[in-house]
């Protein structure tokens, strides 16, 4: 099997079909002690785009989706947001960022609507009565506007995080396991709604799963992390031929459980 190298074209700089960029990482590095989490990894997110960050447990996944969400500071590495320099302009950066993920839940004595109105005041959302009505019917969130986050289900919660992230109107949206916990037809409800938000053009998507069937639906490209190192790159639906496996499935657990066989191949 072939490892790929991912290549990059400068920060906010049109990417390969000419389309800018949104996240640009370059030699992105995290350790704890002689530990490497993130180990080199570069990669970049185009607008329009969804990719798909995979790995087995311990990867690296919530480690690179932490430093681009400014939480945790890089060891080594570049990340730029459009053509903003993380580092240098935080702010602005991350008032292009948003994100959601299942254990990061809202306030859950806050009501749907309250959670909207604290995180909007937050990131600073223009007209902010009009954006939380027009994510209430979005997101099919009406009925609940006055219920108490803390007693929703799952997937209504879910969905109320999805409503928190798009506040903003990120240009880059981080989903963490979105549709964990989630039953099979919200989960479907939720990709298509994040395809729509892919779709209109102005945003990109990074999405971690363990779902590979839910992968090769939604993203358009993905990233294998083993031991912080990006080892694959590419097109969910023809990369598990490429490397001589029957399904995506099949090539997450080879790259899992011989990640050093890949790299010398
Ligand atoms: P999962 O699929 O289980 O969520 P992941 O790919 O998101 O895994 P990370 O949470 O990024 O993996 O962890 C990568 C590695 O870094 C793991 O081996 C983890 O134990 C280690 N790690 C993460 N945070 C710390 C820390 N604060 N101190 C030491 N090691 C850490």
């Amino acid at each position: 099997m072939r490892a790929m190298v991912t290549s990059g074209t400068g920060p906010g700089a049109p990417g390969r079909a000419g389309v800018p960029q949104v996240l640009s990482v370059a030699n992105l590095r995290k350790a704890y002690g002689d530990k490497a989490a993130v180990d080199g990894v570069s990669f970049e997110v185009k607008r329009g785009e969804i990719v798909g960050l995979l790995g087995p447990n311990g990867a690296g996944k919530t480690t690179t989706i932490n430093m681009v969400l400014g939480v945790l500071e890089p060891t080594a590495g570049t990340i730029h947001i459009e053509r903003l320099n993380l580092a240098a302009q935080r702010s602005a950066a991350l008032e292009l960022t948003n994100f959601a993920a299942v254990y990061s839940p809202l306030p859950g004595n806050l009501s749907v609507y309250q959670n909207l109105r604290v995180f909007g005041l937050i990131y600073g959302v223009k007209d902010l009565g009009a954006r939380i009505a027009e994510l209430l019917e979005q997101f099919d969130l009406v009925e609940y506007r006055d219920v108490k986050c803390g007693v929703l289900s799952s997937g209504e919660q879910t969905r109320v995080a999805l409503a928190k992230a798009m506040l903003n109107r990120p240009h880059l949206l981080l989903l963490d396991e979105p549709t964990a916990s989630l039953d099979p037809a919200t989960a479907r409800d939720l990709r298509a709604r994040i395809r729509e938000f892919a779709a209109q053009g102005t945003g990109g998507v990074l999405w971690t799963s363990h779902n590979m069937y839910e992968v090769e639906e939604v993203c358009d490209r993905v990233l294998f992390l083993s031991h912080g190192k990006v080892l694959l790159e590419g097109d969910p639906r023809s990369l598990p031929r490429e490397h001589g496996q029957p399904s995506l499935e099949e090539l997450f657990i080879t790259v899992a459980r011989e990640p050093l066989a890949l790299e010398r191949s």
